[in-house]
């Protein structure tokens, strides 16, 4: 190793090493509203911030200084003083009132998958989810929805990612020749709002579990909205709606293949022949070392659920064991891809 290559290899290690705390300095400053009190107020000292956010001046100083070196806050200087203020970045992921806000998904990581991270060792040694460590119903989304306020908190979750890549998602393939769409797991609507909005002429209809279904119609989508309405059902139990598309989107990874099958198998049954399913989800390489981000997905579903983020070889398989014999994928520029399977 040549002296480049090794200060190089030296910087990613520190990276890996220390990779936690660039999450837990981020997510500590989005819980304490950091980004939400420098939005509203322009820059401020760090006295004046740990005063308006109650904490500690000492505590507040070394958190604003990492902010800074993790260019999520800014500095300028006036009368002497020093004033942090949001950079760009911060402003439109960070703040919690922008359409692009992340701020949400961080509040789950923070508290939710980084606290299950704590026992990735295990997970990986016993190649099962770790739900029994922790308080609480241990299937998956009885887990999820412990609480009202945890049921709220996941819907949050699953909007966030929809405001930064949902439209080149829903504008993958051209479903205007699917006037009624079908959104199974279609939890606060952000999916059904993408495809109302590109397509003119198509309804859909959210198929979740009754206790999502209220919060979704409470808090997420207006009774004004004429174009998406609700059914509330368990897409395991109960017979599906018809529909010209059944939209799976961040559903098959919950799930182990046998009831990835049997979901897809009640989809292919129910379907018209010319309709067909539009998978949405991460997919992982055919040699299985990446992206990252879904590597990292497939760590997070071990710990957390009953799946595991797929190869397209594997999705096509669990399509073909229902019935679907033809499959087409789209890549976007985002982490998601598309698969459409007509019957
Ligand atoms: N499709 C949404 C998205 O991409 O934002 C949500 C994906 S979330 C990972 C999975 C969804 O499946 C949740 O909304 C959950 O409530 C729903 N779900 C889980 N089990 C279900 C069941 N048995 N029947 C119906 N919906 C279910």
């Amino acid at each position: 190793m040549n002296s480049t290559e090794e200060t190089e290899s030296i910087e990613t290690l520190i990276q890996y090493q220390y990779g936690f705390m660039f999450s837990k300095a981020t997510f500590t400053a989005c819980e304490l509203g950091v980004f939400d009190l420098l939005e509203s107020e322009g820059p401020l000292s760090s006295t004046t911030i740990a005063e308006r956010l109650g904490t500690s001046r000492y505590g507040m100083e070394l958190l604003l200084g990492a902010c800074v070196a993790l260019k999520l806050l800014r500095t300028e200087r006036k009368d002497e003083q020093v004033l942090y203020g949001n950079t760009d970045f911060s402003s439109l992921y960070l703040y919690r009132s922008s359409p692009k806000s992340q701020s949400a998904c961080m509040t789950w990581l923070s508290e939710n998958t980084y606290a299950y991270s704590v026992h990735l060792t295990d997970a990986v040694r016993e190649g099962k989810n770790q739900l029994e460590k922790f308080p609480g119903p241990k299937n998956v989304y009885d887990h999820v929805y412990r609480s009202e306020e945890q049921r709220r908190r996941f819907m949050d979750l699953m909007n966030c990612g929809w405001s930064l890549w949902g439209r080149d998602v829903i504008a993958a393939f051209d479903l205007s020749q699917f006037p009624n769409i079908c959104d199974l797991g279609g939890s606060g609507g952000a999916l059904a709002k993408e495809c109302i909005y590109l397509y003119p002429n198509c309804k859909v209809s959210i198929f979740d579990l009754p206790e999502v279904v209220k919060v979704a119609k409470k808090h997420f989508v207006s009774e004004e909205e004429q174009r998406i309405h609700f059914l509330e059902g368990d897409f395991f139990k109960d017979p599906l709606p018809e529909a010209d598309l059944y939209v799976l989107a961040r559903v098959l990874h919950n799930w182990d293949d046998k009831k990835c099958v049997q979901l897809l198998t009640e989809v292919y049954k129910t379907c018209k022949p010319g309709g067909g399913v539009l998978v949405i989800g991460m997919v992982v390489n055919e040699d299985r070392c990446g992206p990252l981000l879904s590597q990292f997905y497939s760590l997070i579903m071990l710990l957390h659920t009953e799946g595991k983020e797929r190869t397209l070889s594997e999705i096509n398989m669990l399509l073909s064991a229902a019935g679907f014999k033809e499959a087409e994928r789209k890549k976007t520029n985002t982490s998601q891809d598309v698969i459409l399977a007509i019957k």
